[in-house]
């Protein structure tokens, strides 16, 4: 039997305002040391009343707005209730039947595995709500319970929950979704969206079917994953453990399943018997909102350029190939750093400048930053740093190779190219007096190769070249040494 997968993901967005959700306390918790962010709101003291977020309410619309979804006129907060101890309230102040967007898509480019091409997967929903606290727990290496600690610092950030349909049809998919969203969401600039430090995060919805079939089958739900390998190993598994079932006769079980990273495995945390009865109702110390048409129209107006327009501008404007087009604007961090670069370049240095800025961002540059995990947003290199090292070898005073030093070099010290080249005494030679002693040094010393040469063996000049620039250490100006290299042997054969 061929089966079909399903899959439809909820992602959390902690999104980057300045406060959190409804009181002034600042939503950056990260660093902060436990329990200093809060507040009667967000410590849910009674009496406390919560206040809206009007940049967190934007912020989903804008969201809403990139993936194309209609925001109704009308929206609420509702309160969604259960017990547990990272929920100062008892309940989370969430959206339940009036999210602030409705009915959008976002385009993936499809699973050629299944045979998809680029296609659109529907998107349920935006909503807003607020984050939980922070549950750390200690285990009693006795066998005994251990102990909790809980950093109320989260609680209250702004959280944007974004419902895809069941519209992907394999885990491969569900990562190309992923990918997506998170560089959507990073070029509105609304979240940092740092996987690892759970900025972003996704529960994962699967079913399978006979192929062919029109009724969805049962589903579980998979969370715990929290990287875009471990959501797509989840989903792998996930599929192959429910056929599984179905091949053994038995029927998949809708239920809450964890994963477990260093298993690589699934397993049962809660089945719907224990599902949770939310006892949702309207909150009722915020007011309703009604957004008006202006407003909407406003920020759809204000959206910056995402990704995929970026990249086809990036091939159009710029003659840069698919392949580079879509590393550079794999993040908006670089896509920036690529155009201040190359703005800051004369215009008329070079016809390749672009394709040049190119390869020194994805090559020697990323290299450094990948070494020490460093994001291009933090390079001690900036753009302008870049364009001036490229000057230099344009206008001749660096070689390329030259220039691999010198960037090494203003990546370790922050220094500017100039002043790199100054204090290292780096600039290339290209006063032909001093490469033709470098030259006659050469021929000097190696009689072997200068006797190869008058054989007839060409490459021999090359050989001798590549002395002069260890003489030279590396700095000759390379045609001009090898010139002088050929007329230094021309010159013995007389
Ligand atoms: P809940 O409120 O229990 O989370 P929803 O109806 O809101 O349920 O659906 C949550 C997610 O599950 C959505 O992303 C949806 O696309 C997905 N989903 C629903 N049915 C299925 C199914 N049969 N197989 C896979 N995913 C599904
Ligand atoms: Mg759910
Ligand atoms: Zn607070």
């Amino acid at each position: 039997m061929q089966y079909e997968t399903v899959i439809g993901l909820e992602v959390h967005v902690q999104l980057d305002t300045r406060s959190k959700m409804f009181c002034g306390c600042p939503a950056d918790y990260q660093d902060a040391e436990p329990n200093t962010r809060t507040c009667p709101v967000c410590l849910g003291l009674p009496g406390a009343l919560p206040v809206i977020n009007r940049r967190a309410v934007e912020y989903t619309m804008m969201t809403g707005l990139a993936l194309h979804c209609s925001i109704p006129d009308f929206t609420k907060f509702d309160r969604k209730n259960y017990p547990y101890p990272d929920l100062m309230k008892g309940y989370q102040i969430s959206q339940y039947d009036l999210p602030l967007a409705l009915d959008g898509y976002l385009e993936i480019d499809g699973d050629p595995g299944i045979g998809h091409d680029r296609r659109r997967i529907g998107v349920e929903r935006v909503h807003l709500e607020e984050d939980v606290a922070k549950m750390q727990h200690f285990p009693d290496g006795d066998g005994g319970e251990g102990y909790s600690l809980v950093d109320v610092n989260r609680s209250g950030v702004p959280l944007m929950e974004v419902v895809s349909k069941p519209d992907l049809r394999s885990p491969e998919e569900a990562r190309q979704y992923l990918t997506s969203l998170h560089s959507l969401v990073q070029y509105l600039g609304v979240s940092t969206a740092n996987m690892q430090d759970g900025n972003f995060r996704c529960d994962a919805n699967v079913s399978i079917r006979p192929m062919g079939s029109d009724t969805f089958g049962t589903r579980t739900e998979v969370k715990n994953m929290n990287s875009f390998r471990s959501v797509f190993q989840a989903l792998e598994y996930e599929v192959e453990r429910q056929r599984r079932v179905i091949e053994d006769g038995g029927q998949v079980v809708q239920e809450t399943r964890g994963w477990v990273d260093d298993r690589e495995v699934t397993v049962s945390q809660r089945s719907k018997e224990y599902a949770h009865d939310y006892r949702y109702f309207p909150e009722p110390d915020l007011p309703p909102l009604n957004i008006g048409r202006d407003w909407v129209a406003q920020l759809q107006t204000a959206l910056p350029e995402l990704a995929p327009q970026r990249k086809a501008r990036f091939m159009a404007d710029y003659g840069l190939s698919d392949y580079d087009a879509d590393l550079l604007t794999g993040s908006r961090a670089m896509a920036d750093y690529f155009e201040s670069a190359l703005s800051e370049l004369n215009p008329d240095a070079s016809p390749d400048a672009a394709k040049e800025v190119a390869n020194w961002i994805l090559g020697d540059l990323s290299r450094l930053l990948n070494q020490d995990h460093r994001d291009i947003a933090t390079s001690p290199v900036t753009p302008a740093g870049l364009s001036d090292l490229l000057s230099l070898i344009s206008d001749g005073t660096l070689s390329t190779s030259l220039a691999k030093t010198v960037l090494e070099e203003m990546y370790a010290t922050g220094g500017n190219a100039a002043d790199v080249v100054e204090e290292k005494g780096l600039a290339q030679i290209s006063d032909t007096g001093a490469i033709e002693t470098a030259v006659a040094e050469a021929i000097a010393a190696n009689p072997k190769a200068v006797a190869d040469y008058l054989d007839g063996k060409e490459n021999a000049a090359r050989f001798l070249m590549g002395q002069v620039m260890r003489i030279t250490k590396g700095q000759a100006q390379p045609e001009l040494a090898l010139r002088l290299v050929q007329e230094g042997l021309e010159a013995q054969k007389g």
